[in-house]
């Protein structure tokens, strides 16, 4: 069920207190040669239409423009300012409310430090003002990463190496599973090794380091079949932090 198909009418009648709204965020931002600009939101509104098929919520208006100070400088990149980003997120997320909704997923496909953090402080004034709703904020890469680093018993793909990054193998493999007609694996970097920030240094201009739009990984590795897992656990995740949010009192 999307937000913006439904008439005013079927929208009084099927949203209601007990109904769970899943919001997908994406930014417009550089993945590499191989993917599109919109990578993160194709992930986010994935994960998004596919919970809401399965607990039966509804998909709010996806947002496709985010916040990437890192990336900003490669061609066709979009990086709204902090201040911009946390203001829509409240507003919006205020508006939903007002229209009853009381319980609410922000997910975002894009893991940006700062991007997170407007939305995490947008989505607590709204939680504040709105005592009586469940709001919860993730990005699905939070979840990702996690499978990278310490892969749950169940995961039945390849070894993942720790350097896989933004546009590497797990992202490629994922939007493969996704939108395969969206990338160009002609095009994939082979791979390019991640390079360890300073400590604690603010990190402009990820183009002087990066050529190549690849943050870490061999994404000429990316099939398929691994997107299918990645997306497999993500999806079951996701099912449980939605089955919490519709439980909430
Ligand atoms: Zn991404």
């Amino acid at each position: 069920m999307r937000w913006d198909d439904l008439s005013s009418a079927q929208f009084r009648e099927r949203v209601n207190d007990s109904t769970l709204a899943v919001w997908p965020i994406g930014i417009l931002e550089s993945h590499g040669p191989h993917l599109p600009l919109a990578t993160d939101a194709i992930q986010a509104e994935w994960g998004a239409e596919t919970l809401a098929r399965a607990v039966g919520a509804v998909v709010l208006s996806p947002m496709r423009f985010g916040n990437a100070v890192a990336t900003r400088p490669y061609p066709g990149s979009i990086s709204l300012p902090f201040d911009t980003l946390r203001a829509f997120v409240r507003d919006t997320l205020s508006e939903v409310a007002r229209n009853g909704v009381r319980r609410i997923l922000v997910l975002s496909g894009h893991l940006g430090r700062d991007h997170m953090a407007a939305i995490r402080v947008a989505a607590t004034d709204v939680a504040e003002a709105n005592p009586d709703i469940a709001l919860s904020v993730l990005s699905d890469w939070e979840i990702v990463y996690e499978i990278r680093d310490k892969p749950p018993a169940d995961y039945r793909g390849v070894p993942i190496p720790p350097d896989d990054s933004h546009g590497g193998m797990l992202e490629t493999s994922r939007v493969l599973a996704i939108a395969p007609d969206l990338v160009d694996m002609r095009r994939a970097p082979t791979h390019i090794p991640r390079v360890p920030s300073p400590e604690f240094r603010i990190m402009l201009g990820a183009d002087r380091t990066y050529p190549q739009g690849v943050l870490g990984g061999d994404a000429s590795k990316a099939t398929a079949e691994l997107g299918r897992e990645v997306n497999r656990i993500v999806e079951a995740r996701l099912r449980r932090i939605a089955d919490g949010l519709l439980k909430a009192p």
